[in-house]
């Protein structure tokens, strides 16, 4: 039986004031304990959201970390031992505005998915396909291909422990959410290509869906059988809104 997830990606948002305000209200939320909340703030903000979620059951996580995980001489960048010296527990990888806007490709990404678990971290790896990708009918070789680098250099049995999200590209930020009939295709599909190579793996692994998702149609996604729980970005920015969405995966 897996545990549900619902996992706040803040993106490039807050300052320390929105900060302070968005989490004082987030611990006040009334969280299912069976499900597992994260929330990923800019690192700037990382040490005081840590701090005032002391205590509760929220996590903290990295939105990304360097493809090395110790120190060094890598101007702006994070290391995943840095993150975890920290007190975060996850970390993002692979995310579609780091994919797209940054370039980075899949063998950088399954590096750093690497490096996150040298650090003891949990990587949330995104995957997802553009909308181009869709049109041309690419979308399962893009995902599968997303998700074979990774276990080309970390192995299968590292995916039980990390966590999967899926992530639609034309659906970030858009308004635009996939269909629970969409999601759950390409969930059954991912969960498939693990089964392929390790059943135990596939049983086990979380996959969380990310796109649009709001309180108005957590329920529906989180209701399919292959969708774990969600990853949040404009969503988990409202405190309320994130309750709600957390409070329907744990239905
Ligand atoms: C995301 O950025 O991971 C995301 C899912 O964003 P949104 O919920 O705003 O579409």
């Amino acid at each position: 039986m897996r545990r549900a997830m619902v996992a706040g990606n803040w993106k490039m948002h807050g300052t320390r004031a929105s900060v302070r305000e968005l989490i004082g209200a987030l611990v006040q939320q009334q969280i299912p304990g069976s499900v597992d909340v994260a929330v990923f703030p800019p690192s700037l903000f990382i040490a005081e959201v840590l701090q005032a979620v002391a205590g509760s059951s929220l996590a903290v996580g990295g939105q990304s970390c360097a493809a090395q995980a110790e120190q060094g001489a890598l101007t702006g960048e994070i290391a995943s031992t840095q993150l975890a010296d920290a007190g975060c527990k996850l970390v993002l990888v692979g995310h579609s505005e780091r994919r797209l806007i940054l370039g980075e490709s899949d063998q950088l990404v399954a590096q750093k998915f690497a490096a996150a678990r040298f650090a003891g971290l949990v990587p949330v790896l995104c995957v997802g396909e553009t909308h181009e990708q869709r049109e041309a009918g690419e979308t399962m070789q893009v995902v599968a291909r997303q998700l074979a680098e990774v276990v080309k250099i970390s192995g299968i049995a590292a995916l039980a422990e990390a966590i999967i999200a899926y992530e639609p590209v034309w659906a970030i930020g858009t308004g635009l959410t996939a269909s629970p009939d969409q999601a759950q295709e390409v969930h059954m599909a991912i969960r498939r290509q693990l089964a392929e190579q390790d059943a135990g793996v596939a049983q086990v692994t979380r996959i969380l869906y990310g796109g649009s998702v709001k309180a108005a149609n957590a329920a529906e996604l989180f209701g399919m059988p292959d969708i774990d729980g969600g990853l949040i970005g404009g969503a988990s920015l409202n405190a309320n809104e994130f309750g709600a969405i957390c409070r329907a995966a744990g239905n």
